[in-house]
């Protein structure tokens, strides 16, 4: 775990705004891996109030970070000095004055649930979005995460404008159309470097319908046929339990046919979903304390995952087919890189993880028992997304619940490898920092766009003297 101290500071002595704060309060990320205590923790309602706290962070010297719902693994929230939660800041509206460009704007706190509703309620959705409805946009945007989908982009890509509270204190919009894209393109992902997001406004399409559907397929006869089927289908996911020799093959395409299905409706389906996942919670924790448990427990949580399945659900449903993931903690590393034309680095990939797995494996030893998941979208224009540039981009990603150092090897081992294939970059929001030489790999690998987006930064003045970065980027970006 990354334990941030807090520290002696010697400051001026101007009083803290009267916005509801705490002192010296502990904060840890929902997986366990950091924890902070800042100095101040504000609890911002307004736009004004986070004004105020940046006038306040000026004031007394202080560097600041905003928290949304600690979903991010990495280190990328943590201060020691003032942390400003965001989460009351939830308000969300649609706006459909244009049609031929609906969009809806969200406060930084709100959730993708809450931005779900309103867009279900006038018939709109996303045309791509993260599994979990928990998490919040302002974390979502500034770490720029990733839905799946063959032409889709990232959820920064569908930033249209971003209103953000600079170093100096002041709101500052830029909008597709009036700043440049090279500006908007720093912008819509900057890692909380460009300030304090206040609000976002996304681009959002009528919503439709999809054909979905969950098999289980042997592992060769999916591999072989990848190409076709991720080109040919809106969205192709896979997903392999350790050992396994099956996939999880999710896919879904667009249909015309009505709806079969809406779980996230269905009070019966939830319950279902939320005792599954309990139950789930229990043998990982087997898993976990008794690792030789792992090629006999995995098949049971294979065929806990809802991974047989043919339903036409509304979109919004098929991005979200998983409910109360968030009950059992677990690590996460996850890398992306651009596809090869015939798919062969895809394979390679796999095949590290299949081969580190098995290799621990024979020595009757299991550090990965959730899963593997691999995703496939379009790119990113974003000068910090993993996914920026030409060609389409695989995610691929582990997450587990086995024992921190056991977890810390094998996902440094195995961060290490995937980081090699030509391309590779972290997902900024999951665990990276046990990859062996990994803030010197981002340099050489993102170096130009980095340097990039330093330049629009220090040009747009938001943050002359780094008061938004913290421990965690100050060596990558400063
Ligand atoms: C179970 C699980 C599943 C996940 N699935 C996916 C997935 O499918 N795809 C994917 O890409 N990611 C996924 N993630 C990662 C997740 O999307 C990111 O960690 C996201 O940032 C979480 O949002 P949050 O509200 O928890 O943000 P936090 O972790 O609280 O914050 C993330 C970053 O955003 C900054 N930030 C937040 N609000 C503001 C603001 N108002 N102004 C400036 N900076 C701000 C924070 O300082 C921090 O640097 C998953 C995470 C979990 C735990």
């Amino acid at each position: 775990m990354d334990i941030i101290p807090p520290v002696q500071r010697r400051v001026s002595a101007a009083s803290a705004p009267s916005i509801h704060h705490d002192r010296q309060r502990v904060w840890k990320n929902w997986a366990k891996t950091v924890q902070c205590t800042p100095e101040y923790t504000f609890f911002a309602r307004t736009a004004d109030d986070l004004s105020q706290i940046v006038h306040f962070a000026r004031e007394t010297g202080r560097h600041l970070r905003a928290v949304a719902t600690g979903h991010s693994w990495s280190a990328i929230v943590a201060t020691d000095e003032i942390l400003v939660d965001i989460t009351a800041l939830n308000r969300v509206a649609l706006d459909l004055n244009d049609p031929a460009a609906p969009r809806v704007t969200m406060e930084c706190g709100a959730t993708v649930e809450e931005v779900n509703h309103v867009l279900e309620a006038a018939g709109y959705a996303l045309p791509c979005n993260v599994v979990l409805e928990s998490v919040r946009f302002g974390g979502l945007i500034a770490t720029g995460s990733h839905g799946s989908g063959w032409n889709n982009h990232t959820l920064s890509d569908l930033v249209h404008a971003i209103e953000i509270i600079d170093a100096s204190g002041t709101l500052r919009r830029f909008e597709t159309g009036i700043d440049s894209e090279e500006v908007m393109n720093a912008a819509r992902l900057h890692l909380g470097m460009f300030g304090l997001i206040y609000r976002m406004t996304l681009n959002v399409q009528p919503t439709w319908n999809v054909h979905a559907k969950d098999q289980r397929i042997p592992v060769q006869a999916a591999l072989e046929h990848l190409p076709e089927w991720v080109q040919q289908n809106d969205n192709l996911d896979l997903f392999w339990w350790p050992l396994s020799s099956k996939f999880w093959v999710k896919s879904w395409t667009r249909t015309d046919a009505p709806v079969t299905a809406r779980p996230r409706y269905s009070k019966v389906e939830r319950a279902r979903s939320h005792i599954e996942m309990l139950a789930y919670q229990q043998i990982l924790e087997l898993q976990r304390n008794v690792p030789r448990s792992t090629p006999l427990l995995s098949p049971v949580t294979f065929a806990f995952s809802p991974s047989k399945r043919d339903q036409v659900l509304p979109i919004v449903e098929a991005i979200h087919y998983r409910r109360g993931i968030e009950i059992t903690r677990m690590g996460c590393i996850e890398v992306a890189f651009k596809v090869d034309p015939d798919f062969a680095n895809v394979r390679e990939a796999i095949a590290m993880c299949f081969d580190i797995t098995n290799r621990y494996a024979a020595k009757r030893e299991y550090p990965m028992n959730v899963t593997l998941n691999v995703r496939f979208i379009h790119n990113s224009t974003a000068w910090l997304s993993p996914a920026y540039g030409e060609g389409h981009t695989c995610y691929i990603e582990v997450l587990s619940r086995a024992k921190d150092a056991e977890w810390q090897r094998y996902s440094g081992e195995l961060g290490r490898e995937w980081l090699s294939l030509r391309g590779g970059m972290i997902h900024w929001a999951k665990e990276y920092a046990q990859v062996p030489g990994i803030v010197a790999h981002i340099k050489q690998n993102m170096g130009a766009n980095i340097d990039r987006f330093n330049r629009i930064k220090a040009e747009l003045g938001v943050d002359p003297d780094h008061r938004f970065v913290n421990k965690t980027l100050k060596p990558i970006f400063t």
